[in-house]
């Protein structure tokens, strides 16, 4: 019997689980389970810095609501869940929205015997091509390891010097400390305006004009020093330049647009539609790039993908570092599916952590090819995902964010 009282054979929620995993304890993935026997579907619902948080939500808010509804009735779960903690679009519950969402999306691919782009509007495209990330200790490091993904095919590479956030940090009597300095690299956004555009004169130089190369300056710079940023890269072509600004500075990109030609991608740290939505509908980004699984799953990222079509903007979906298999999953079925889709980030999953999610994504060569297992196409053996937590304190978990800082000490906005 559904809601409206209608005696109709459907498929219901019966129960949700949070599944902890990840050799690091990093990755959340939500179970969510049918009254249909073996009928079950995945959602990510990582956290690296606040795990705990999005399980409380799932437990204790979205999985109760979810209990007994009809697993087709994506849309509106959707919206229920929304406003189910008055307040909305935080990174928690926006997280825990996500992972409900995919899961619905998986358990209806499943049902209808249909990979999920199928239900999404069918292949836009024969593979989903991604992009590779390229770093080295200096530009001889770093150019060795872009000829090694050139060998290999990837369409486009991430090209950076140094350690996460690339160049900019300031070693020995560079560095002009106070008598006091904090234990800290100290980063310098002059040193970080020369020492980029030279990593790029040096890859065109080796690679030419023509390979499609990106850069992640990671929110560190000033809003000026943005601007004149993006103008020194000009030559060099960029496909894009990632969150040349912080979130708390958007409106600097109604300034960029007026004065440098160099793409724009942004959104990894976005989970407010009051982020993405001016920056789309006034075309002042190339590429919107938040993360499926802190924005409210599928059912949001086709919403903003649709958007951005209007526009002229394309989609880079967020992934690497901490992201898990299921939301590169989810990803990269939206990729396939949208007409308006750029390019998609990659992830470096072990061996180990592929053997955890049967069916995980492989790029093979820069290239995602689909398949047609129904849904999302993986799956979790919870034995093996249980080996890669080991004996982990859940409990006593603790892994923030870390802070980089200017010499005298100011924290830098990651
Ligand atoms: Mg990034």
């Amino acid at each position: 019997m559904n809601r409206s009282g209608e005696d109709l054979d459907v498929t219901t929620v019966t129960r949700t689980r949070c599944i902890r995993t990840r050799r690091d304890g990093s990755w959340t993935i939500v179970m969510v389970e049918t009254d249909q026997p073996g009928l079950y579907g995945l959602g990510s619902a990582s956290d690296r810095y606040n795990p705990a948080a999005v399980v409380q939500v799932i437990d204790q808010l979205y999985g109760p609501m979810v209990q007994g509804r009809e697993v087709g009735d994506i849309e509106d779960i959707w919206q229920s869940l929304y406003t189910a903690g008055y307040w909305r679009n935080g990174a928690v519950t926006n997280t825990a929205l996500a992972a409900i969402d995919v899961a619905l999306w998986d358990i209806k691919g499943k049902e209808a015997g249909l990979p999920v782009h199928q239900l999404l509007g069918g292949k836009a495209r024969s593979a989903v091509p991604c992009y590779a990330h390229a770093s080295g200790g200096s530009i001889d490091e770093l150019i060795d390891d872009v000829e090694r993904y050139v060998a290999d095919g990837w369409p486009v590479i991430r090209c950076q010097v140094g350690p996460y956030g690339g160049g900019g940090f300031l070693e020995g009597s560079a560095a002009r400390l106070p008598r006091n300095p904090w234990d800290s690299r100290p980063f310098d956004e002059e040193a970080y305006l020369s020492s980029t555009p030279a990593m790029f004169e040096a890859l065109r130089e080796r690679f030419g004009p023509e390979l499609k190369l990106t850069h992640d300056v990671h929110s560190h710079l000033s809003p000026q020093n943005a601007v004149q940023l993006a103008r020194l890269l000009e030559p060099y072509r960029l496909f894009f330049v990632e969150d040349i600004l912080p979130p708390e500075q958007i409106g600097w990109y109604r300034n960029l647009r007026q004065v440098t030609s160099t793409p724009q991608a942004v959104g990894e740290l976005f989970v407010h539609p009051h982020e993405w939505r001016s920056l789309i509908s006034e075309q002042l980004i190339d590429f919107v790039r938040t993360r499926i699984s802190k924005i409210g799953g599928i059912t949001a990222a086709i919403k903003i993908a649709h958007l951005a079509e209007a526009f002229g903007v394309r989609t880079a979906w967020q992934e690497g570092g901490d992201n898990d298999p299921v939301n590169l999953a989810a990803a990269l079925q939206v990729d396939l599916s949208c007409w308006n889709f750029g390019i998609q980030e990659e992830n470096n999953f072990r061996p180990e952590e592929l053997a955890a999610f049967p069916g995980a994504p492989v790029i093979e060569n820069g290239y995602w090819y689909p398949t047609n297992s129904p849904g999302l196409g993986i799956d979790i053996d919870e034995v093996k995902a249980a080996a890669l937590l080991g004996d982990i304190d859940l409990a006593g978990y603790h892994a923030p964010y870390g802070t980089d800082r200017k010499a005298d000490g100011t924290a830098v906005r990651p």
